[in-house]
């Protein structure tokens, strides 16, 4: 049945969405402030993902909607090739003071992008620029993880480890996969990182023996895969990780789309699992969702080496018209400034206590095979109905949203990422809300 505030639904064709499914009974949202969305029929909406992982100061921020607001009368566009406009520097400045690692990792240089996945296909293209700026030239391979998420670009797809992203399209030639870590197995219920698995990093072994290190320019993960269903890296797993791409002048890059800006209680995972990449990807919580933008930190060795040749010629032969986007930096800045006044960069270690024992309190609850937790974000793993992968997952979602609650499944994995805001009552609600539903969904 169609909501009554339903405008024509004919013409947008949604991205990552059952069209006709959604069509036929939709949900749509209408205004948000704080915790909460509203729906177009006045229902309100708990958020348990800050939208897609990326609010993490919450909603309806006065503070940036100024902070746009001023920048779209002041100077709404301005080309970024071979011109600039003193905020992007502002903003790439104040990001490198906070930059993974802090100051002693050395990932100061920003490269402005428009989305994670251009933050992901940018940070390929500047590790296989690297490489051939150090003689390198035959590195041109890039190695993902199977069940890892980078995004939508061809890039990105093709260093993924979803199925569905890769199954229709061509994949990029060049790239291969490393195992996943997910063992529920021997390491279900587990509070904390994982026992199980640090040993998995071994198989970046494997691909030098296969393909020869020489051919390869960089391997890409997400230090937590989140999208495809928050599956937590063993103990020990990216220090390996690290030693080995080393070993092997392979770069490494953490995608820290979703971990980055406070998600795990520390400002990026790098600062969280004391692991330090040569680059890092990022966009969601770098505006607080509020304008499309990702940030790549490079490390200054790889700028520097690329900052070589005539001084005429330009030395990284990419970019977006949307690179350093005034407004998108106006919003990045003014969400900085509430991250740090608030300190919520690191509030989620302030609460992942709570979270975790509210969230493994589920435990025991029917088809519930394994739950897992870092920082603010939760994974809990349904069992698949016979034949019916997604089913149960999907008949979660939507009670959880009938009845005002908003979380996000990947087939049967429901995940909750809320934002950093968020107080123990409204824990304890989203505990129990999912609870109810996933007891409905038996
Ligand atoms: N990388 C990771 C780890 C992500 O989780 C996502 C999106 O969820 C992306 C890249 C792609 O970001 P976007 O949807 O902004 O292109």
């Amino acid at each position: 049945m169609l909501m009554s505030n339903t405008p024509s639904l004919e013409n947008y064709w949604m991205p990552f969405t059952a069209n006709r499914q959604f069509k036929a009974a939709p949900r749509l949202l209408a205004s948000a402030k704080g915790m909460y969305y509203t729906d177009v029929d006045g229902g309100q909406v708990l958020d348990g993902t800050a939208g897609l992982w990326c609010v993490n100061a919450g909603h309806g921020r006065e503070k940036i909607a100024d902070a746009v607001a001023r920048q779209l009368i002041t100077m709404d566009y301005a080309p970024s090739f071979q011109m600039g406009h003193p905020l992007a520097f502002d903003f790439a400045e104040k990001l490198a003071a906070h930059a993974p690692g802090g100051k002693k990792a050395g990932l100061t240089k920003v490269f402005f992008t428009g989305s994670g996945s251009e933050s992901v296909d940018t940070a390929l293209k500047i590790a296989i620029a690297y490489q051939r700026a150090i003689g390198q030239g035959t590195r041109t391979r890039v190695i993902g993880r199977e069940r890892g998420y980078h995004g939508v670009g061809f890039g990105g797809i093709s260093v993924g480890g979803l199925v569905n992203n890769r199954r229709v399209f061509p994949l990029l030639p060049g790239t291969d996969h490393i195992r996943h870590t997910h063992d529920p197995v021997r390491n279900s219920f587990v509070k904390g990182l994982p026992e199980h698995g640090a040993d998995l990093a071994d198989d970046l072994e494997r691909l030098v023996a296969l393909h020869g290190a020489e051919t390869i320019a960089a391997v890409i993960v997400e230090p937590v895969a989140g999208s495809t269903g928050v599956l937590l890296p063993p103990k020990g797993y990216l220090e390996r990780l690290r030693a080995l791409s080393q070993k092997h002048g392979i770069l490494l890059i953490f995608d820290e789309v979703i971990t980055g800006f406070g998600r795990l209680g520390t400002p990026f995972a790098v600062d969280y699992f004391g692991v330090v990449p040569d680059l890092v990807t990022t966009a969601k919580g770098l505006t607080n969702g509020a304008v499309p933008m990702g940030a790549v930190f490079a490390s200054e060795t790889i700028y520097g080496a690329l900052m070589h040749g005539p001084e005429s010629q330009i030395e990284l032969f990419h970019g977006y018209t949307y690179s350093g986007h005034p407004v998108a930096c106006a919003a990045g800045l003014a969400t900085l400034e509430v991250y740090q006044e608030e300190g919520l960069l690191t509030r989620a270690a302030a609460m992942a206590d709570h979270w975790q024992d509210a969230i493994h309190s589920l435990k025991g609850l029917p088809g519930i095979v394994d739950i897992r937790t870092i920082g603010l974000v939760a994974g809990i793993e349904l069992a698949s109905r016979p034949d019916a992968v997604g089913a149960r997952g999907y008949d979660v979602f939507t009670d959880c949203f009938k009845n005002g609650l908003l979380v996000r499944v990947t087939g049967d994995i429901v995940a909750l990422s809320p934002p950093l805001i968020i107080e123990k009552e409204q824990i304890d609600t989203i505990v129990s809300m999912l609870g109810d539903a996933i007891k409905k969904a038996a």
